[in-house]
This record gives C-alpha cells, structure tokens and sequence, in this order.
C-alpha cells in the first residue's frame, strides 16, 4: 500500500534566486529598490511642483492650519495638500528588467502635459483601473 515519494524537489514558490547586490538580492528586489530610488528623484522633477502650484489656491475654510488646497482634475473637488496625488496622465508602467528601463525613465520623468494634480480617491479608482486593464 505504500506509494512511492516522488523524488523530485519542487522549488518553493516566491523563493528567488538571489542574484544581486552580493548575493542578497532577487531580481525583483533589484528592480523595485531601483524603481524607489528613481521615485525619489521624482519628487524633484519641476513639471510635478509646477503641477502641484498650478492646481493650488488660498484655503478660506474653518482649519486655521491649512493654508492652501487642492482641485482634483477628476472630479473637480477641493483637498487638503494631503490628499492629493500628482499624477502621470499616461503611468510611468512597471520596471521589471533593464528592457523597461528606458521608457518607464522617459514616462516618470515627463513634462508637464503629462501630469495632473488629483485627490486619494480618484488616484486609486485609476490605478485600479489600470490594474484590471492589464
Ligand atoms: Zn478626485
């Protein structure tokens, strides 16, 4: 009755190879850690301040803290400056080998007819969009 074990090993799944940075990264740790510090330099980029200011007017509400808000370009409300997103118009894509290297720094490091400025909200129903799309 006993059946035989089949010798063969599956690799676990989710354990990647570690082929970066000396052994201690896989290859989509290398990407995303490579995707981040491009976002960062981002926050730099003078299309999306431009972005920011041109969507920006003095706050009169009750929050005596809050100085300015915010026009969400999709549904036109006004936000606090956290709650606000700017956006690529057209997504910066996924960065998952050095192929998509060229195009997501051409599409994240875009002027400013690219971008706009939009709240939490609408900034999610979109990425969710463009996750469903795919
Ligand atoms: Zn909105």
């Amino acid at each position: 009755m006993a059946t035989k074990k089949k010798a063969v090993r599956k690799p676990r799944k989710g354990v990647a190879p570690k082929t970066r940075n000396a052994g201690t990264m896989s290859e989509s740790a290398f990407w995303s850690f490579i995707r981040s510090g491009l976002r960062q330099k981002s926050r730099w980029w003078k299309p999306i301040t431009q972005c920011k200011m041109a969507a920006r007017r003095a706050y009169k509400g009750p929050n005596k803290r809050q100085k300015f808000e915010y026009l969400c370009n999709v549904c036109n409300n006004w936000f606090p400056e956290k709650k606000i997103n700017i956006d690529h118009i057209q997504p910066a894509g996924s960065l998952r080998s050095a192929q998509d290297l060229p195009g997501f720094v051409e599409r994240l490091f875009c002027e400013i007819d690219n971008l706009q400025c939009i709240c939490e909200k609408c900034h999610n129903v979109k990425t969710q969009n463009e996750k469903d799309g795919r």
